[in-house]
């Protein structure tokens, strides 16, 4: 079994040139290594012998789980801060105890035990989080319990007439696409989670994939869905269009577990492609890079993907590409011997029919010819084809080396973009000090698009998290004051609560959250500490 801390069941290695260049960018590095869940310290479960009873007799006897490595695998998410906390074999954040139903029904006598006996929830799909959404908060309560839904994971029903499928939440984004393949149909929600992340999470979290600018996000997927809260099941069938008042669908898209557990969920399907094209380009500079991708989505044809990295990203995933061959010098004289500026990284990707993606390829490799951008080709395109899901595994090997690497998200309108561009990247390296802070725009509107930053730093051997919480709240307050949203796909949690009140209209949203809240969870059991904004 994958080990509590590690992404993947193996970790590349880090070549030593690679290494070479990391401590020749950011400083000497002091080697860590993970604590094994057996050693990890997980508190004694506060859940009281009456409740366990309860517990037994909603759910199967094998749904229950109270064992000290169960609970530490559901000590915290992903972020660097959880991973961090796991390695030092510190699981104080683990749930009293994980309950793992294997339909809604089973859910919904959970949530009814938990509100007669006051149990917080924590509703908990792939683990992915990365802001905080599965921290064990026991809010007002005496305990607190994981809900699993890893065992509700069945393709439920396809409707190949109208292109919709139906799920359970639980199930992972590899099993839900294996599942649809012989009808002939993909979702083609692939973030960079694809492999660990479930699609009622997905859902609750607003998720944006790698393809979002040809697929949309997951909020334009969603057609249906069932929510068992405490208070009664919401069920919104699947609709062509409807205007019979507010969509409540909305009001389930992004409600992070707050407000109910999502059992069922349908989604919008299309038929496989049977053409994937995917190439590298080197585009002058940033800004000339940014107006190309505004043109290309306001005006058209546009790529399913287009990431233009920053030269500092760019550089970066070069270097250690090149696992040291090149300095950061060399690398800018290579590029403008090429014709290619102090260059930025552009991978276009397009997935359709043949002739649709002859028709996209051509027009947008026009026009980025006419903007000056150099071509690399399909080996380019491949090369991150192939490594679109490495990265995780990579933080693993980072964190072995002493390197801090975390990334955040924002997105702003075209005209605030490279001001929130630049506040972002001020902020982390005035908090980190000697640090890497690279970026790209991987989600285009045709009124804006997100920022992706990827942040590397020598950790700091004595206190890495408190080092990382300080930089990423000088980022949020950087996002804040130069009008960016929080969270452009990664939600809330607790990560964003401190900053989200302007996002959610105000003091008047906010009212209106908490109302809709306290109506289908009075008594307040789901997911607290999560979403809702509490003062900074
Ligand atoms: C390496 C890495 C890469 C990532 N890349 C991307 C990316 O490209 N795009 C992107 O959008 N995100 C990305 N993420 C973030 C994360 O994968 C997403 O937020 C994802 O949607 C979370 O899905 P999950 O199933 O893991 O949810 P979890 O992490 O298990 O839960 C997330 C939140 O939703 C709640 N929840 C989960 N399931 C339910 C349910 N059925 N009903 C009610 N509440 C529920 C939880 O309580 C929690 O608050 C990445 C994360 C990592 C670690």
């Amino acid at each position: 079994m994958t080990s509590w801390t590690a992404w993947a069941d193996s970790q590349p290695e880090l070549p030593p040139a690679a290494r070479g260049v990391l401590e020749r960018e950011l400083g000497p590095l002091t080697p860590s290594a993970a604590v094994a869940v057996a050693d990890a310290h997980v508190p004694e479960s506060r859940l009281q012998r009456g409740v366990v009873e309860r517990f037994k007799q909603v759910v199967d006897r094998d749904a229950l789980l109270l064992d000290a490595e169960s609970r530490a695998r559901h000590a915290g998410g992903q972020a660097y801060v959880d991973i961090a906390r796991r390695r030092r074999g510190d699981a104080t954040a683990a749930p009293d105890a994980v309950l793992r139903p294997r339909d809604a029904a089973a859910v919904s006598r959970i949530l009814q035990v938990c509100t007669e006996d006051g149990i917080a929830v924590v509703p908990w799909g792939g683990g992915t989080s990365v802001v905080g959404g599965l921290d064990a908060e026991r809010g007002d309560f005496a305990a607190v319990v994981a809900l699993d839904l890893s065992r509700m994971d069945a393709l439920v029903s396809v409707d190949p007439v109208s292109r919709l499928a139906t799920f359970q939440p639980g199930i992972r984004t590899p099993a839900a696409e294996a599942a649809l393949a012989p009808h002939g149909f993909t979702l083609g929600h692939v973030p960079q989670s694809f492999e660990r992340a479930s699609l009622g999470g997905y859902v609750v979290t607003r998720s944006a994939g790698q393809s979002s600018t040809g697929v949309g996000r997951i909020d334009d997927l969603v057609a249906g869905v069932r929510m068992a809260t405490p208070t009664g099941e919401l069920v919104l069938a699947p609709v062509a269009g409807s205007a019979a008042g507010p969509d409540l669908r909305r009001l389930v898209l992004g409600s992070e577990g707050v407000l109910g557990v999502v059992t069922e969920v349908t989604l919008r399907v299309r038929p496989l492609p049977t053409e994937r094209h995917y190439e590298g380009w080197v585009v002058p500079s940033w800004e000339a890079g940014l107006t190309l991708m505004r043109s290309l989505i306001q005006d058209g044809p546009h790529p399913d993907i287009a990431r233009l990295s920053d030269p500092d990203e760019t550089a970066v995933s070069m270097l250690m590409s090149s696992a040291g061959r090149f300095t950061r010098r060399a690398l800018s004289l290579y590029l403008r011997a090429r014709g290619a500026g102090d260059g930025c990284l552009l991978i276009t990707g397009y997935e359709g029919n043949a002739r649709d993606v002859r028709h996209r390829r051509d027009g947008v490799r026009k026009r980025l010819r006419s903007a000056g951008a150099v071509s690399l080709g399909q080996r380019a395109g491949r090369s991150w084809e192939h490594s679109r899901f490495a990265a995780p595994a990579l933080r693993d090997t980072l964190f072995d080396a002493g390197v801090l690497a975390e990334t955040l998200e924002t997105a702003a309108t075209w005209t605030s973009l490279h001001a929130v561009y630049a506040a972002v990247r001020d902020a982390l390296r005035a908090s980190l000090g000697r640090a890497v802070v690279g970026c790209h725009v991987s989600h285009l509107y045709p009124t804006g698009a997100s920022l992706y930053f990827t942040v590397l730093a020598a950790a700091d051997a004595a206190d890495n998290e408190t080092q990382w919480l300080r930089a990423k709240t000088a980022a949020n307050d950087a996002i804040s004051a130069a009008g960016g949203t929080i969270t452009h796909h990664h939600a809330v949690g607790t990560a964003h609560r401190g900053h989200v009140q302007a996002d959610l209209g105000g003091e008047v949203g906010v009212r209106a959250l908490r109302a809709l809240k306290h109506e289908l969870d009075p008594v307040g059991i789901m997911n607290p500490g999560k979403l809702l904004p509490v003062p900074r």
